[in-house]
């Protein structure tokens, strides 16, 4: 009996057939897969302004996932070749190390006001902290919805901007847990709310009203350890590998050069999922990046080591601001397929999938430039876009891409040339 096709040599509707088989997507639900995106451009013209149309990204399954004991087909949004591959294979060799570990912390995001004018800061500041209740009241009375789930305005803080261009100014810190939401709408309905009583309090002038996209209030972790023979490919040992990955590692966690692409390798696989599930990848970046900077030296997002049986283990915490309701995430007939799809129940057990894809990822990504460097992999992914890009029609993508890579000269003009030559044989 000929082997059972593995999901990566499947068509589409293969594929399709196989979500069909293993997940509760109805037929709707499978469609928004592979029709416009999911999204139709009369729905896309409710969402922003200006809507000429709706633009794609390939929508690819990462496998092989296994999440706190439980295993998640991951539905990655992306451009990049490579990256949906380097998941997969990742995800399998952790499998073998009993897959991830991943914790969201508290649901909290933090909300800025930025008080100018104030006379007599230190003052102020009293005033702020004795009225902390009045203003706490006021602010949970901003989204009733979220306090009723058990969230809403949980803390405030003072702080005291010192030598900036406009000299010492104080900004309010307000606390929220935004629960299943990404938040910065809750957040930001709510600053405008207790804007006019800080005023009051402080004798100040509120400038700025807005959530603080630096959430590091709203961290998620993941862990992996992966066993060292696992490691071992073609003349590399597990050691090896382990060893050149942490030699690896130590380069972003020492220069920021390096930090800024070893954190880019990790955003490809967070984006993707973000992505997917509608979520705003912005805001995400932004987090992820501000606290890699938090010491105010840049640097890696993850760390790898070597644990006490000699096995590799790798560590990724970074800030999670992602939802599963509001915003696109209920909005887009896709996202909301996704989220389902990953059997997501809150807005922390997707922020635990993300990170660890971006672990993952992480993982892919070292482990290919401490050993054979990526061009290899990527080279051969990269050949079928040329291929389509060239004009091949669609059953001679696999073979152009191949002879392009046989050749090592992965240029459209050769593969022109290629199929110009096929086309008079
Ligand atoms: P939202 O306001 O659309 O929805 C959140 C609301 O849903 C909550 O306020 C709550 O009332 C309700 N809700 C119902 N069930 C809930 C549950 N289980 N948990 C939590 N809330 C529940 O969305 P949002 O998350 O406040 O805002 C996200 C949007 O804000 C995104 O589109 C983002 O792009 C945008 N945005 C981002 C920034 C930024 O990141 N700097 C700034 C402005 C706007």
């Amino acid at each position: 009996m000929p082997d059972k096709k593995k999901f990566y040599q499947m068509d589409l509707n293969e594929r399709l057939q196989v979500l069909r088989e293993v997940s509760t997507l109805n037929e709707e639900e499978l469609a928004t897969f592979n029709q416009q995106g999911g999204l139709s451009a009369e729905q896309a013209d409710l969402m922003i302004e200006n809507v000429v149309g709706v633009y794609g990204l390939p929508l690819g399954i990462a496998q092989h996932f296994v999440i706190n004991g439980r295993a998640v087909l991951v539905p990655m949004a992306v451009e990049e070749p490579s990256v949906v591959a380097a998941a997969s294979y990742m995800a399998k060799l952790v499998q073998a190390g009993g897959g991830f570990t991943a914790k969201a912390k508290a649901q909290e995001m933090i909300g800025q006001l930025q008080v100018l004018n104030v006379k007599d800061i230190p003052a102020a500041q009293k005033a702020l902290l004795s009225a902390k209740e009045e203003i706490m009241v006021l602010a949970a009375e901003a989204d009733p919805m979220l306090v009723s789930l058990g969230g809403g305005p949980k803390d405030m803080e003072i702080r005291i901007i010192k030598d900036s261009l406009l000299g010492s100014f104080m900004v309010l810190h307000l606390i929220i847990d935004v629960r299943d939401a990404m938040g910065a709408n809750a957040v930001n309905t709510t600053l405008e709310r207790v804007s006019p009583l800080v005023e009051h309090i402080t004798g100040g002038r509120v400038l700025l009203r807005i959530i603080s996209n630096l959430a590091d209030r709203r961290l998620a972790k993941a862990a992996c350890t992966i066993p060292v023979e696992t490691l071992a490919f073609e003349q590399y040992s597990g050691e090896d590998v382990r060893d050149r990955i942490i030699e690896a590692w130590a380069f972003a966690a020492a220069d920021p050069y390096r930090a800024a692409t070893h954190n880019k390798g990790i955003m490809n696989g967070v984006d993707a999922v973000v992505i997917a599930s509608g979520n705003d990848w912005r805001a995400v970046e932004a987090g992820a990046h501000a606290y890699a900077a938090r010491s105010g030296h840049y640097t890696s997002l993850s760390t790898w080591s070597v644990d006490e049986k000699g096995n590799l283990h790798g560590e990724l915490e970074m800030p999670m601001a992602v939802g599963i309701v509001g915003g696109a995430t209920r909005v887009h007939p896709t996202a909301r397929a996704v989220l389902k799809l990953m059997g997501v129940q809150k807005a922390s057990d997707l922020a635990e999938i993300i990170v660890s894809v971006g672990l993952a990822q992480n993982l892919g990504a070292l482990r290919a430039l401490a050993t054979e460097g990526i061009q290899r992999g990527h080279m051969a992914l990269h050949a079928r876009q040329v291929a389509v890009a060239a004009g091949a029609p669609p059953e001679k993508v696999a073979a152009l891409a191949e002879q392009l890579v046989k050749e090592g000269n992965i240029r459209m003009e050769r593969a022109i040339a290629i199929l110009n030559e096929w086309s008079e044989q």
